[in-house]
């Protein structure tokens, strides 16, 4: 039991590796909606935004430079893709360990969200 995410990054869940370093790590999507779906996770459970502090803002520093490494490896880096966070009930987000979906592959991402 306990959060799915940390439990991929203990190893207790299997997952696809993409990238890891010290802080974050990165794997495919179970769900993939587009060619290029993978999701970055810090390895410090913060569950949303709403957590984000002064103290803990290398969390998404440590993601943001993750992705870009993880751009690069799956060559979306040039072409560009889309990052998108789901930040609550509201926002979509399902598991409540703070991630990031870097999605591409395509010419075109499509409509930033359904109206
Ligand atoms: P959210 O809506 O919380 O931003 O997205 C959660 C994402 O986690 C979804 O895209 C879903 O497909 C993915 N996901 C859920 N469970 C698993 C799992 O056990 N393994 C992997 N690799 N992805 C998962
Ligand atoms: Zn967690």
């Amino acid at each position: 039991m306990g959060c799915l995410f940390c439990n991929i990054i203990n190893g207790t869940t299997p997952s696809t590796k993409v990238y890891e370093n010290d802080s974050v790590y990165a794997f495919e999507d179970i769900n993939p909606q587009a060619p290029v779906h993978v999701l970055v996770i810090h390895k410090s459970h913060v569950e949303t935004i709403e957590d984000l502090t002064a103290d803990n803002s290398s969390i998404m520093s440590d993601i943001i430079l993750a992705v870009k490494e993880i751009a690069r490896t799956k060559g979306v880096d040039r072409k560009g893709y889309r990052v998108i966070i789901n930040n609550g009930p509201a926002g979509g987000q399902i598991i409540w360990h703070l991630h990031v979906h870097v999605m591409g592959g395509r010419d075109d991402m499509g409509p930033m969200v359904v109206r």
